[in-house]
């Protein structure tokens, strides 16, 4: 028996039927590019993500929507953007390929994402945008500090790629429960739509989100070269665009992302319960969920306190696959040589980078299947 850390075919068999019907729409209608399949999913995200009309601008990936949200708000060189170098690569990539300064700022060892108190502290006069990540799919705590970002002329960008879904439960000013979704919070959201992501197409995507109507505009022209009105340009924009494909299978799954969400978070307590009665957590530790947070498990990463390479192995050579997500922090990679960062400067991400492990989580993984790999696990530890 084997067990992959991905398998799309067992979700996709649940809308196979909805999916075909769409396309034979598309393909006989012969419109591809943005159009009304487009418009129709961005609705929908803004009901979904209960945020006002027009303000959900897709693009085509997240990557994309990350580079459209600070060219948005002029990022240029010389400025400087906050974030972790705990992420996927485009969290920075995208802040230096517009020539602008990735300030990096350590991590939490517990849910690994950015250490929001060291954050503000990395605040000078040049700071003009703070970039935190979602990562995995549990949200920062941001409601604590937006205003304080916010007091210092710093807009706040949210890389929710890993994050359409999950969220927080707070109380208003009055007491009210409210819910914070991700990406709504801050400034612009940035979402990823690539297919292995909780809402993934089948091919690339993306999307920014904005309760500001003027830098709802503004994306929408940045998307196509920066036209508002065809072949006049207002300003130079890129080209990146969701197609009509996209957008309609996007739109079949966004109706069952939640119930999609419910499963992973079903399969991630499955494991904490599996790794405890075990006994493994001596030798590695589950996810942290923050309290009054709704994690949706985009991916289950324990830490190995040792032996995580060996583990790897043993697993591969036993037919299970798992993942290291992420083998080098941000601030070491070769292409940021030019930053000036050096090896002990950010030991939570770096610690991090050594000890992390993502196990195989995903809709129709099997109960069976979970147990086999963790008694596997157990097994690698008794005889090592
Ligand atoms: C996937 C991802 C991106 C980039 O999204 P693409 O659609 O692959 O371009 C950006 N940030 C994070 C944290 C991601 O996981």
């Amino acid at each position: 028996m084997t067990v992959p850390i991905l398998d799309l075919a067992r979700s996709f068999n649940e809308i196979k039927p909805e999916v075909f019907n769409s396309l034979e729409r598309i393909f006989t209608a012969q419109s591809f590019i943005l159009g009304s399949e487009v418009k129709n999913f961005e609705t929908h995200c803004e009901k979904y993500l209960e945020i006002p009309e027009n303000s959900a601008v897709s693009c085509a990936s997240g990557t994309d929507a990350l580079l459209l949200a600070l060219m948005a708000i002029d990022i240029k060189p010389g400025d400087e953007v906050i974030t972790t170098p705990f992420t996927f690569f485009a969290t920075s990539g995208t802040i230096a390929r517009l020539g602008a300064t990735p300030v990096f700022v350590d991590v939490e060892p517990d849910t690994y994402n950015i250490n929001l108190e060291q954050a503000i502290n990395k605040i000078t006069s040049k700071t003009r945008a703070f970039l935190p990540v979602h990562l995995f799919g549990q949200l920062c705590p941001l409601e604590n500090v937006i205003n304080l970002f916010h007091d210092k002329g710093v807009k706040v960008i949210e890389d929710s790629a890993q994050a359409f879904g999950a969220c927080r439960f707070v109380n208003d000013d009055n007491g009210n429960k409210k819910i914070l979704r991700a990406g709504t919070i801050g400034d612009i959201g940035c979402y990823s739509f690539f297919p292995t992501k909780n809402l993934g197409g089948c091919g690339d995507g993306g999307m920014n989100v904005t309760r500001d109507s003027k830098i709802a505009e503004r994306l929408k022209k940045l998307r196509v070269h920066g036209s508002g009105k065809t072949y006049f340009h207002d300003e130079v924009g890129i080209n990146s665009r969701l197609d009509a494909i996209q957008a309609a299978i996007l739109d079949i799954k966004l109706k069952y992302l939640d119930k999609w969400n419910e499963e992973r978070r079903k399969l991630a307590n499955y494991y904490k319960l599996l790794f405890k009665a075990n006994n493994l957590n001596e030798f590695i530790s589950t996810p942290v969920e923050l309290e009054n947070n709704y994690h949706i498990y985009h991916q289950y990463v324990i830490r190995v306190k040792s032996k995580r390479d060996e583990l790897i192995n043993y697993l591969d050579n036993n037919g299970f696959s798992v993942r290291v997500y992420y083998p080098l922090s941000l601030h070491l990679q070769p292409c940021f040589k030019y930053l000036g960062y050096k090896e002990g400067d950010f030991p939570v991400s770096e610690t991090l980078s050594r000890e992390v492990l993502a196990l195989p989580i995903f809709p129709g993984l099997k109960s069976d299947e979970q147990e086999l790999l963790v008694q596997e696990i157990a097994k690698f530890f008794r005889n090592n």
